[in-house]
């Protein structure tokens, strides 16, 4: 099987170079090869696409997903998702150009990727958080997608079974973030009152009860007065036992939790493989600390012997952290070597979940802070789509056209080795994981190839995206 697409401006994904009204040969699952240009002319033996007035880019490499498989979801291992919750959203990946992605729902087994690697077009890899005290924060928080033993399963099993990566090291859920917003606090109010609250009114009364850095010295009882009344409760819960219930939620996952960040980072030192940590306000304490004490791999105990293990500062745009304080961590981490990862969430479109930018653009107007796009996930898997971040970042002229497509494509490869081995790169012998999408707007993908398979035609799945 054969496919020519010509015409485009082809980013091969090197980080460097472009190149204008060029062509690909896809062939037998593989770029057979990248041309200057093509001669309208000459006869091919195969599908031809013409892609004028489009880009032509690698298939993008996702390293922070989450509700991709039918396995525990999230770091508190909630329930999982139902099979057409987790197909849609490796669905809504594909159509938007991503071909590969990395599982940060650290409480998978592999064969939860495994079935949804094979079920899906998508290539799904896997990462893992057995740990013990990553356990018991997920347990503490929710725990109701977890087997009912604990100590299920260990990192060194799961890098055994094919897991390429630690994380999510730490998550809203179990860190008194928006998972405790949107799901655990409300739940929990209810049952005391009667009362359902929305998102924005539960994370008034935590910040109320616990401050920005979830201290319960911190609290103040004016605001909670305020908004306990503002979300409809007066009269309904005593304010002292409305404090108990928001703390009993929010706290007794942290310390396990931040444990649990501590115990990943060093297993990543000890297995060589990268580990990705949730950055928030509430972990930017324990990130300094392991800034300032991570032990470097040792060669011979590394599965990549002599290779230093790469700790991943993930979404260093998080809105709790103001811009200044996630520029000094992101700034921090540069120094200590630890790579950041910015997410899109739903800040550029959508604006449900995130609706600053102002995060993202700071990190990103600094030269060479940021190292990798990803989305992670918005409501219900609602995120923007990584191929539009790619856009905004060479729109924003933050990076050039091909500098952006490298932070969603060889600076993922070069992190997260393993994760598309053969992928990330359109020249001769790569996997033909290919997307053309309108040069106007990147959203509009026209066609994605994974193996050479066409599995997006004008815009819509075709039978081969599900298997
Ligand atoms: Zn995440």
């Amino acid at each position: 099987m054969s496919t020519l697409i010509h015409g485009g401006t082809v980013v091969p994904g090197t980080g460097n170079t472009v190149v204008e009204s060029g062509a690909v040969i896809l062939r037998d699952g593989h770029v057979a090869d990248v041309l200057e240009r093509w001669d309208h002319d000459q006869a091919f033996d195969g599908e031809v696409i013409d892609a004028s007035g489009c880009v032509v880019v690698p298939g993008l490499i996702n390293s922070h997903v989450h509700g991709v498989t039918p396995g525990p979801l999230m770091p508190s291992g909630a329930p999982a998702l139902p099979d057409d919750g987790w197909l849609a959203n490796l669905d809504r990946h594909l159509l938007a150009g991503t071909t590969t992605v990395l599982n940060l729902c650290g409480f998978c087994t592999m064969d939860h990727v495994r079935e949804a690697d094979r079920r899906h077009a998508v290539h799904v890899r896997g990462a893992t958080t057995y740990l013990p005290e990553a356990e018991r924060a997920a347990r503490m928080a929710d725990g109701r997608g977890l087997p009912a033993q604990s100590g299920h399963s260990t990192v060194e099993k799961m890098l055994d079974d094919g897991a390429i990566a630690i994380g999510e090291l730490g998550g809203g859920q179990t860190l008194g973030g928006g998972g405790q917003d949107l799901s655990y606090i409300p739940r929990a109010i209810e049952r005391a009152s009667g009362v359902r609250v929305h998102s924005a009114q539960a994370r008034r009364m935590k910040e109320a009860v616990l401050g920005r850095f979830i201290d319960p010295e911190a609290c103040d009882m004016a605001e909670l007065r305020a908004a306990a009344a503002e979300a409809g409760l007066e009269g309904h819960i005593d304010l002292v036992e409305l404090r108990k219930i928001i703390a009993d939620s929010v706290l007794p996952s942290i310390e396990p939790a931040l444990n649990g960040i501590r115990e990943g980072v060093q297993a990543a030192a000890r297995f060589g493989v990268p580990a990705i940590v949730h950055s928030a306000a509430a972990t930017a304490r324990v990130m300094r600390e392991l800034m300032d004490g991570t032990p470097r791999a040792k060669a011979g105990g590394s599965r990549r012997p002599g290779a230093k293990a790469s700790v991943i500062a993930s979404h260093a745009n998080h809105p709790s952290h103001t811009p200044a304080e996630a520029l000094a961590l992101a700034k921090l981490g540069r120094d200590h070597g630890w790579p950041a990862e910015v997410s899109v969430f739903d800040l550029l479109h959508r604006k449900q979940t995130v609706t600053t930018r102002e995060h993202w653009d700071v990190l990103l107007q600094e030269p060479g802070l940021v190292d990798v796009l990803a989305t992670d996930y918005g409501h219900e898997g609602h995120h923007d789509e990584l191929i539009s971040a790619v856009q905004d970042v060479a729109e924003h002229g933050y990076r050039s056209l091909a500098g952006a497509v490298a932070m969603a494509t060889t600076a993922v490869t070069g992190l997260i080795p393993g994760i598309a081995p053969n992928g990330g790169r359109i020249e001769a012998g790569r996997d033909a994981d290919v997307v053309v999408a309108s040069a106007e707007d990147f959203r509009d993908v026209r066609f994605v190839f994974v193996g050479g398979v066409c599995v997006v035609r004008d815009g819509r799945l075709t039978p081969a995206a599900r298997r």
